[in-house]
């Protein structure tokens, strides 16, 4: 591990200024938990002279839920918000993401602002012989190279997918992102947050120079005779310690009515398919509105990604999103979660 000093602010304005007084210079970093900056740092796909902590600052910690909200703070764990007993009970995706991914360990580490920022897995981006597109160099390897794990929409010279289980669930919850800055705090729609390569081809977040994730806010159900249910499904090589071949976050807000139960309102969300966490939009109109006992799951699971275009190893992920749409919208219906 190249040498490089560690500065542990113990405020949201005295991280900003660390931040900002590096001129957004990519020598001076963000460090949370360090499961992935800190491999990225040994292995020489980043350099970094000067990193500053996250980890002291109480303001980033935590999680609170009010009458209207759940609030987690940037620095979080996710094994914390997999624990969670609210999360498990409102946000049931989202608790189920978080406890799928990675291992234990990285779990205790790994931050939900760690987790929403971290770099992709593209090998070629990885390796630090490969000076790739996204860091600055004038060739994607990974065209004629591996394409395997790469994304099956919203490529644009870059085809990577957006590695983080928690935003795909955190997109179904239309969650908001906060953030400080030198100059403001912002609060953004997550919809909004990441950005494609089409946007800027070395970035995947919208994050200006010096300026932090504090915290993530997602609405709660208001109460009344709406019932929510969601869950989240994800398809991987190995059981533990993987990133998702494809995953989906899926959720309905059902109301009752005299045919039955109906749809008010359905969310449906993938990873693995796309450079940024991807609304299976065709999929959640097609729900929206419906009785349960008018919907086909099968069908709606074959509505999902109509605009695929699969690189030459990767086509295996469209039945695979197709199916495990399938899947999560029979398990909400029959309510087996
Ligand atoms: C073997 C392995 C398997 C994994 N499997 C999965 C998986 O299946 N699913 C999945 O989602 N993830 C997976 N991960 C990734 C893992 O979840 C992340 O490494 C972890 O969540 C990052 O959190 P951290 O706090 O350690 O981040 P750090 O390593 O500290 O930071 C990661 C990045 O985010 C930036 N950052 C951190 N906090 C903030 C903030 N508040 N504001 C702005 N920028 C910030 C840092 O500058 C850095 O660029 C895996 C990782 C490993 C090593
Ligand atoms: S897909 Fe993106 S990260 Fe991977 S080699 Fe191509 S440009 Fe680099």
């Amino acid at each position: 591990m190249p040498p490089c000093q560690l500065l542990t602010p113990q405020t949201i304005p005295e991280a900003v200024a660390l931040l900002s007084a590096a001129d957004g210079s990519e020598n001076v970093l963000p460090i949370a938990g360090g499961s992935d900056l800190l491999s990225e740092i040994k292995e020489g796909v980043v350099r970094s002279e000067t990193l500053v902590s996250l980890a002291s600052i109480p303001g980033l910690h935590g999680i609170t839920v009010s009458g209207e909200e759940l609030r987690i703070g940037a620095a979080a764990t996710i094994a914390e918000i997999a624990d969670h007993p609210i999360i498990r009970e409102e946000f049931t995706a989202l608790a189920q993401a978080a406890a799928g991914l990675a291992t234990p360990q990285i779990r205790n580490v790994g931050t939900l602002g760690g987790n929403l920022n971290q770099r992709p897995r593209c090998w070629y981006y990885r390796h630090p012989l490969t000076n790739c597109l996204k860091k600055g160099g004038d060739h994607c390897f990974a065209i004629a190279g591996n394409s395997k794990y790469l994304c099956l929409t919203g490529g644009d010279r870059c085809y990577i997918v957006h590695p983080s289980d928690t935003a795909v669930a955190l997109l179904a919850f239309n969650a908001v992102i906060d953030t400080a800055g030198p100059n403001a705090t912002r609060s953004i729609p997550i919809g909004d947050y990441f950005i494609t390569p089409s946007a800027d081809i070395t970035r995947e977040n919208c994050l200006r120079p010096g300026e932090i994730l504090t915290q993530v806010r997602i609405p709660r159900l208001a109460s009344g005779n709406t019932t929510r249910r969601s869950l989240y499904l994800k398809a991987r090589e190995r059981e533990a310690g993987d990133f998702a071949l494809v995953s989906v976050a899926a959720l309905i807000d059902l109301q009752d009515s005299p045919g039955g139960p109906t749809i008010a309102h359905a969310a449906v969300t993938l990873g693995g398919v796309a450079p940024i966490p991807h609304r299976a939009s065709e999929v959640e109109d097609h729900l929206t509105g419906q009785p349960i006992s008018a919907i086909d799951p099968s069908h709606a699971g074959s509505l999902t990604l109509p605009d695929a275009r699969p690189l030459t190893q990767n086509a295996y992920k469209l039945p695979m999103a197709r199916n495990l749409v399938h899947r999560a919208i029979a398990q909400l219906l029959i309510g087996s979660i």
